[in-house]
């Protein structure tokens, strides 16, 4: 069994960021210290669900993603922590990543969290501009990012990610670039990029109507992406999946998982989790969550069992996501699918389109693919 990520979904939010989608609810004291009791629950019953003697199961990775894991307090961190160690065989060094946001990472959490055994911590900057981050109804302002980055460092983390969004309203190409080197210029070890993705309710679709506020035209967002790339490029930094860039050996490797056709147990509303082939969710409603723990029923929603043919298409999806690309033969010797004889048409035309690039028996989108990255993909699925 390849070694296991353990991702822990927190709920609670300070605020609603006006594009937000994510499985999230407003900051609640009491559900927060009923919640953190039901995932340490949940975390400690994973050996006797799963048939497992507790400690057997290797674990390298331990994910707190959100929602806003910064708002836990750090006993409760080091609880989920302990809770995983006497669960799982987790390994010594292995990465243990928080997601934070500028204004809930204060200097004493930083610095409990870190004691406790966070070793990575991944920041929500989102953008190095004020009129953006308002917009975005972010509530920290750019003082606070920079402010947060700061006392990590002074808490003792040398591995720390920040993630910004690109294509926001109202930005130009300029903008967005500055932000950038807003970023690069705190140094951190990994960056996350993201292009703005509005879903069809959300708050800051009405807001951008009302204020006759839109996105750039798409070339431009071609040209954010790009520029943002090379820039990166030039200050050091390895693009090692479409949105993600890294100094060398800082790549995410709780992330790689979920590219490299790994296995993972979310625990927490709403957490994802594949293994051994199938896939589920956890119910995502918090109060329910914590009832259903606390009774003892079935937290999971949506198994499925993934055919032979769903695991190849997964592979090779996540797969082309990374700059590294695919093996040609170890999709042929694990899945028992020749590409060339498949997709052969196909795949001479990507090439031809600059899409694609083929070196000996590795298949990658290029820089300019991966900004299409949809197109491409669905011809495999
Ligand atoms: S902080 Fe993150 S999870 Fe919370 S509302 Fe904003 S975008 Fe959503």
């Amino acid at each position: 069994m390849p070694p296991l990520g353990l991702y822990i979904h927190v709920p609670f939010c300070s605020a609603i960021c006006h594009y937000c989608n994510f499985n999230r609810g407003l900051f609640d004291e009491p559900l927060k210290r009923r919640y953190v009791e039901a995932v340490i629950a949940e975390i400690r019953g994973a050996p006797a669900r799963f048939g497992w003697r507790p400690g057997e199961t290797f674990a390298d990775s331990i994910f707190f993603g959100g929602g806003t894991p910064s708002l836990l307090e750090a006993p409760e961190v080091a609880a989920v922590l302990s809770a995983c160690r006497d669960a799982f065989d987790v390994a010594p060094g292995a990465e243990v990543t928080l997601e934070a946001n500028p204004e809930s990472a204060t200097r004493p959490l930083l610095e409990r969290i870190r004691e406790a055994g966070v070793n990575r911590l991944s920041l929500g900057v989102q953008s190095f501009r004020q009129p953006e981050l308002v917009r975005l109804g972010r509530i920290h302002d750019v003082p606070q990012a920079a402010g947060a980055v700061a006392r990590a460092r002074g808490a003792g983390f040398d591995n720390l990610s920040l993630d910004l969004m690109m294509w926001l309203p109202e930005q130009t190409v300029q903008q967005w670039l500055d932000s950038v080197a807003g970023a690069i210029a705190l140094g951190p070890e990994h960056l996350s990029l993201y292009m703005l993705e509005l879903y069809p309710n959300a708050p800051l679709r009405e807001a951008m109507a009302r204020a006759n506020w839109s996105q750039a035209p798409d070339d431009d967002a071609a040209d954010m992406y790009e520029s943002a790339m090379a820039l990166l490029d030039g200050a050091g930094y390895r693009q090692y999946e479409i949105s993600n860039v890294a100094q060398p050996g800082r790549e995410s490797r709780h992330n790689l998982k979920y590219w490299t056709d790994g296995e993972w147990i979310g625990f927490g509303p709403g957490a994802h989790s594949t293994l051994a082939g199938s896939r589920w969710k956890n119910l995502s409603a918090t109060d329910e969550y914590v009832s259903r723990v606390s009774e003892g029923l079935a937290l999971e929603t949506d198994r499925r069992d993934l055919s032979a043919e769903e695991r190849w298409q997964e592979a090779m999806i996540t797969g082309l996501r990374l700059r590294a690309g695919i093996s040609v033969g170890a999709m042929a010797s694990t899945y028992g699918v020749d590409l060339d004889a498949r997709f052969g048409v196909d795949l001479q035309r990507f090439l031809e389109a600059g899409l694609t690039e083929r070196e000996g028996d590795r298949l990658r989108l290029t820089r300019r693919g991966m900004l299409v990255a949809n197109d491409v993909l669905r011809v495999f699925i």
